[in-house]
């Protein structure tokens, strides 16, 4: 059975990341798509949400789906999440799964720079989608990298989880730009500066 993952800190998941996965299971023949948020350092962001909130707007935004899971590893163990760790327990518990990871271009230029990254070749195959902001070149890899790195085809969408908080925080509407179980979260809670809903 052949396995995606679709890590990232999701804060919040926006469309961006549900057309990455879709496009990386139609393009390979995936089974199945696991979610997978990681934790984030407490410095990292001022005013974030907790990895928690983060857990559940992805848990509620894949839940439409029949093949997309959620893997909540990374954050319930806290602290810094590698993905050679927890890959390396993925094909422990797993071992007959062939395990796909699924990255935006700008991931796929960092890659050289990923903890453990000639172990995560052998054990997975990188899925890259572009994104604009980077191009998607394998060429700029070194070639022990490149051939662990297929590429799938999707519409280009120019929006990131930055580019969100700050229309939030300026009050600016996220509608659309995240699924819609996502927006009610964040409305709910009065997330990243949304003005949460009066109960009706
Ligand atoms: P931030 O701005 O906080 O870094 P982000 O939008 O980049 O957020 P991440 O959670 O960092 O989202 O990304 C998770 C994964 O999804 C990464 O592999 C990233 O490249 C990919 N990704 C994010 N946004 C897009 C997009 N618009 N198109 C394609 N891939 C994307
Ligand atoms: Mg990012």
């Amino acid at each position: 059975m052949k396995v995606g993952i679709m890590g990232g800190t999701f804060d919040p998941l926006h469309i961006g990341h549900m057309m990455a996965a879709e496009a990386a299971r139609d393009a390979y023949g995936l089974a199945e798509v696991w979610f997978m948020p990681s934790h984030i350092p407490p410095h990292k962001h001022e005013a974030g949400v907790s990895g928690a909130q983060r857990l559940a707007m992805v848990e509620e935004a894949v839940r439409t789906h029949e093949a997309f899971r959620t893997l909540d590893w990374e954050v319930n163990r806290g602290g810094v999440s590698y993905t050679i760790d927890t890959v390396r327990e993925l094909k422990e518990k797993y071992p007959q799964i062939e395990f796909y990871f699924i990255i935006g271009a700008d991931m796929v230029e960092y890659l050289p720079k990923w903890e453990g990254i000639e172990e995560l070749v052998e054990i997975l195959t990188f899925i890259g989608v572009g994104r604009p902001g980077t191009p998607l070149d394998l060429g700029a890899l070194p070639a022990a990298i490149a051939q662990g790195v297929m590429l799938a085809d999707m519409p280009q969408v120019d929006i990131s989880s930055t580019m969100l908080r700050e229309r939030a925080a300026e009050g600016k509407s996220i509608r659309y730009m995240v699924p819609d179980a996502v927006f009610d979260y964040v409305q709910r809670g009065g997330l990243y500066g949304v003005q949460p809903r009066a109960a009706d």
